[in-house]
């Protein structure tokens, strides 16, 4: 079967022939039907993150199972399935209070399975796989608990967009912020994750939801799933125009789908007194932002961070769904391109552009 793997840091993504053993107990083996195209993929590509290499990137995919190793309950050979980026062994801390996004059950490295041990080869060496899925190839065997069963009539490339930048965006709204009916709300950057925010603001009802960008399609991109106001922040100062659209006072709640030094600073003054500011996008490691406590305090600020929208995959994947399947989100939409297997590396180049929504390899 072929994968895409990075060997080194700032080199294309070689589509390559690999050896793949099948799933151990507690694993399973999932045909990949669909593959989405993210920053966190190009994160490790840029060498923003600095992983072990080399790698089988690909972090958001949608897939159909075709073998279970022995004693896997969850999933069973013929189920549609998304591949959830983060485990849930079920058992630490965070799984038993409900946040499995925190999970920490299990000891072994991010990039192998459970029990540290690697599925894929070539040429004798061992190939680790993205947050222990790597989808970025026509099969993938991981950790059974990395997989969650949907609804069956649900198309593939729109079922992939469920395993990060929809669940992000969207729970990063309902889930971290819980933002209300009526309230005001600006996000910053407007790509997959942006975008999912835009549509989780609407979704809860927000009056006011307030986009930033520097690109101009991207503005157009939000205004179709529900801004109410774009800002261009490569010509307008964002918390001033911020300001200008609330009366002064700011945005209750104010996402940075970005995570960038800036961004971090920005949102936290675009919030009114007794707002709250979250950071959606992952920033690079070596990121620190220079904000200014003083604020937060004399305004009772909250800045908090949400990762994977501080969603439960194994309930809100569904949850999620059926929204998009009652046209309550749209994901038709968000693919603004679609790709075969062996363009993947045009898929990086046009997100580096920002001339896309969403990229999704098909396959
Ligand atoms: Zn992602
Ligand atoms: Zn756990």
């Amino acid at each position: 079967m072929k994968a895409a793997i990075l060997y080194k840091a700032n080199t294309p993504l070689e589509v390559v022939d690999v050896q793949q053993q099948g799933p151990q107990g507690g694993e399973a083996r999932v045909r990949v039907k669909a593959a989405g195209v993210c920053h966190s993929d190009w994160h490790i590509i840029n060498g923003d993150w600095t992983l072990p290499l080399p790698m089988v990137l690909g972090h958001e995919a949608a897939g159909i199972v075709e073998d279970v190793g022995a004693g896997v309950g969850n999933v069973k050979p013929g189920d549609h399935v998304i591949f959830s980026f983060r485990p849930q062994c079920g058992r630490c801390l965070y799984c038993s209070i409900g946040r499995s996004i925190l999970c920490d059950g299990h000891q072994t490295a991010r990039w192998a399975m459970l029990d540290g041990t690697c599925r894929l080869k070539r040429d004798g060496q061992d190939i680790f796989q993205m947050a222990r899925i790597g989808t970025f190839a026509e099969s993938v065997v991981c950790p059974a608990e990395m997989l969650v069963p949907i609804r069956k009539e649900m198309p593939w490339p729109q079922a992939a967009l469920m395993g990060c930048c929809v669940p992000t965006g969207v729970g990063a709204v309902t889930r971290c912020a819980e933002v209300e009916a009526g309230a005001t709300v600006v996000v910053i950057g407007c790509g997959g994750v942006g975008l999912n925010v835009v549509q989780g603001a609407k979704l809860a009802g927000a009056k006011t939801i307030i986009a930033a960008d520097l690109l101009e399609n991207k503005l157009g991109y939000a205004r179709e799933f529900g801004a109410t106001h774009t800002i261009n922040a490569k010509t307008e100062d964002v918390v001033k125009g911020v300001q200008e659209l609330t009366g002064g006072l700011g945005t209750d709640y104010a996402f940075d789908a970005i995570g960038g030094d800036k961004t971090a600073v920005t949102i936290l003054d675009a919030v009114a007194p007794g707002g709250h500011a979250v950071i959606v996008g992952i920033p690079s490691f070596a990121t620190r932002a220079p904000i200014a406590p003083v604020a937060m305090v004399y305004g009772e600020k909250t800045l908090s961070g949400t990762y994977y929208g501080s969603i439960r995959p194994a309930i809100d994947f569904g949850v999620l769904a059926d929204l998009a399947m009652d046209k309550r989100i749209d994901l038709d939409s968000l693919i603004s391109r679609t790709y075969k297997f062996d363009e993947i590396n045009e898929g990086f180049r046009l997100l580096t552009t920002g001339a896309v929504a969403r990229g999704v390899i098909q396959f």
